[in-house]
């Protein structure tokens, strides 16, 4: 694609990296004043300069720092992305991510509430402010980053699993809630997407293998093959499309998930990973 997002305001949270930096770079590509947020300045900063060298029709991008967790800084960050437009036309809410892997009956209360606040509290305040915004001009379109593992299990995930499912479940309601006023609402599933933080799994490892046993194209994605189907959700093309979650995953989510088994079990011994208390 190239141009159809001229003067639109569009913001990517996480933006900084990975598939969020991505994204960032698609819109801006194709027009749109682009916001990156995230929490640290300098990696934002790092990220704005290669979406500006990817920019054309028109397009730009600025930095804000904050964390999508706080309400305060969400407003702040709605705010700012309303600056170069007047307004808000799309959202891409990427940040997200998990932590505390390990079976459930093992899980760190505070780690999975704060998985569960990244994810889940992190989207819905996006929704919050930017609604009214996207209202105000008649219209727009606003992305939940989901996981094939909102949908497919994956054993000692913890609070992940249970996080995208409720972005995906969220995004439904909001389609529904928010359809009367033109604003649409979708999940996008990646699967296995090599980005920075996918770098932990070592691609001679047998989990590694479990992805790609499990991946009928046998092989994972790239940052920009989410951002494909991002650009194509908060643009016009997409303008009938709402309420729906769509797996980028090379058909990962026909078989199973990956088996992080080897990662955890060294650690707890496999008796607790049976469900047993450590002795
Ligand atoms: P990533 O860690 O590079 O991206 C997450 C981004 O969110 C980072 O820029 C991070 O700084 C930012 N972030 C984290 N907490 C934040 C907070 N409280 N406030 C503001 N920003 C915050 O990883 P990624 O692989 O690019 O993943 C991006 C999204 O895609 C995540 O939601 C992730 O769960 C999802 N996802 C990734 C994969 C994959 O294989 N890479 C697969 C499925 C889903």
């Amino acid at each position: 694609m190239a141009g159809g997002l001229e003067g639109r305001a569009v913001l990517v949270t996480g933006g900084g990296t990975g598939i969020g930096r991505a994204c960032a770079a698609a819109a801006a590509a194709d027009g749109a004043a682009v916001t990156i947020c995230g929490r640290r300045a300098e990696v934002l900063e790092e990220a704005a300069e290669t979406i500006a060298a990817a920019a054309g029709n028109g397009g730009s991008v600025q930095i804000v720092t904050g964390d999508v967790t706080d309400e305060e800084s969400v407003q702040a960050i709605i705010a700012k992305s309303c600056e170069p437009t007047g307004g808000l036309d799309a959202v891409v809410a990427n940040a997200g991510g998990g932590g505390g892997m390990g079976p459930y009956h093992m899980q760190d209360t505070a780690e999975f509430t704060r998985v569960l606040h990244l994810n889940v509290l992190g989207t819905m305040l996006c929704v919050k402010y930017s609604v009214p915004q996207m209202v105000a001009r008649g219209g727009g379109s606003f992305v939940g980053m989901s996981s094939i593992a909102g949908h497919v299990p994956h054993p000692y995930f913890g609070a992940y699993c249970v996080g995208k499912a409720g972005i995906e479940e969220m995004m439904r309601n909001c389609a529904d809630e928010f359809g009367q006023s033109k604003v649409r609402f979708n999940s996008i599933r990646p699967g296995f997407i090599a980005t920075e933080i996918m770098e932990g799994v070592p691609r001679d490892s047998e989990t590694y293998a479990s992805y790609i046993d499990n991946t009928p194209m046998a092989d994972v994605g790239q940052p920009e093959d989410v951002a494909n189907l991002a650009r194509f959700l908060i643009g016009d093309e997409s303008r009938w499309i709402t309420g729906t979650a769509i797996n980028v995953d090379g058909g990962h989510h026909l078989r199973r998930g990956p088996n992080f088994g080897p990662f955890v079990a060294p650690a707890l011994g496999e008796d607790v990973m049976k469900g047993n208390l450590p002795k």
